[in-house]
């Protein structure tokens, strides 16, 4: 094996054909960013994008713009994008409200597809709003609904004839763990279930091939990977041989046929537009698509092999001088079965990450003893991994991570 020194580091980005696109974005000088994966960094087009918006946009054309600047199109347009990287056709995605939001749009459709069905199957570690949705969705339709959390390996055995839907993220947010999205998938539809997939941790990190895999509905977030910024707008896919037949109980005039007619009675309009709800947020749209374009100078193959190196090297370096203080790898050791994350665990989890960032370390904490980096390569290099690694040692050997509380005291982690 290569030995790993610092020279190696700066030779690898030397040779990343995705180098380029970390000038696209703006991070602080000294900051080691590994939390792409819960908020992703501000690409550097924003803030010239967003003049234009206020001044030429919004300031000048007023109500027009929804005409003149294509406003009223942008969840079908940006749906579009997104698109190409998840494996779906163009008018398979749409941008609207929030993942949350839309898991619930989707699974009672889901229920409403699968007449006499009443299981939705998930897991017990999936994203933990993906549960509440599911049982908002229970109480929606009192005793209609038998809702049941799994164990990540349990999923199959716990769907049956009975099963409408079963939700799954294909990484697990804690561990980085991954499914196999065409195995589960196809298991899944032969007992007659749907399958939701929550992409959140996916898009824009790995290669997902919805229409490839015969995926049937998907949701997933704009400020993870997508880097839209905070709380943007989160996207769907309903896979084409669904939407003729789908009814989403959430039935706001921007997803009726004919919006402006303003008729008395609802009718869904043709294709994913009928997903829709209520007025989309522009401004927040706009930043999304400044974000999702820069994707256009990236082929998602570099970018999982990147993303797959980088966790690799993450991993040696830190077995081979951390593992001595009381740091795990959670995370699967083998890069295709992992997300774009590594995760430990360590008894002293959270004060650990405390005195990361206070190194300028930007990681996160899951309970009740995660520490996990998120990967992103898009604006990441591999001289990042070499030195945080670097002050991960530091912190462990001198037990730094003393000086900071043992216990969360903020209300984010
Ligand atoms: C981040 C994330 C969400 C977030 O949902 P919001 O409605 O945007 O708050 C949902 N599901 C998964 C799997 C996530 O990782």
């Amino acid at each position: 094996m290569t030995e790993l020194t610092q020279d190696y580091f700066e030779q690898l980005d030397r040779q990343d054909p995705l180098a380029p696109l970390r000038e696209q974005f703006v991070l602080p000088e000294g900051t080691l960013y590994f939390n792409g994966n819960s908020l992703g960094a501000m690409p550097r087009a924003m803030t010239r994008r967003l003049m234009d918006f206020t001044e030429q946009e919004w300031g000048h054309e007023i109500v027009r713009g929804w005409v003149t600047q294509g406003w009223y199109g942008l969840p079908q347009r940006i749906g579009a994008k997104i698109a190409g990287l998840i494996g779906a056709a163009e008018d398979e995605v749409i941008v609207s409200d929030t993942t949350s939001v839309n898991i619930y749009k989707l699974a009672l459709a889901a229920l409403q597809l699968k007449p006499g069905r009443t299981g939705i199957v998930t897991t017990q570690d999936i994203f933990p709003t993906d549960i509440y949705i599911l049982e908002g969705v229970q109480s929606t339709l009192p005793g209609k609904v038998e809702l049941s959390l799994t164990d990540a390996d349990a999923v199959l055995q716990a769907v049956d004839q009975q099963t409408a839907l079963v939700v799954l993220s294909p990484v697990n947010y804690k561990s980085g763990a991954l499914y196999d999205m065409a195995q589960m998938t196809t298991q899944i539809q032969a007992q007659g279930a749907l399958v939701l997939w929550d992409l959140s941790h996916s898009c824009g990190a790995h290669l997902v091939d919805l229409n490839g895999i015969g995926a049937d509905f998907a949701v997933g977030c704009g400020y993870k990977f997508l880097n839209g910024g905070p709380g943007a707008p989160a996207y769907l896919y309903v896979a084409k041989r669904w939407q003729q037949q789908i009814q989403q109980p959430l039935t706001g005039w921007k997803g009726h046929a004919n919006p402006f007619a303003m008729s008395p009675h609802y009718i869904p309009a043709e294709g994913i537009t009928r997903m829709l709800c209520g007025t989309h947020p522009v401004v927040a749209m706009t930043c999304l698509e400044v974000a999702v374009d820069l994707f256009a100078g990236a082929d998602m193959a570099q970018v999982q092999a990147k993303s797959r190196r980088m966790g690799e090297l993450f991993i040696t370096l830190a077995e081979q001088c951390c593992a001595a203080y009381g740091l795990e790898l959670l995370s699967p050791k083998d890069s295709t079965q992992r997300g774009s994350q590594v995760s430990f665990s360590h008894h002293s989890g959270y004060a650990l990450v405390q005195a990361l960032i206070g190194r300028q370390v930007i990681c996160d904490f899951r309970a009740p003893d995660v520490v996990r980096f998120g990967i992103t390569p898009l604006y990441q290099k591999y001289q990042d991994i070499w030195q945080t690694v670097t002050i991960l040692h530091e912190i462990l050997a001198t037990e730094q991570w003393r000086n900071y509380p043992a216990a969360p005291t903020a209300t984010v982690t």
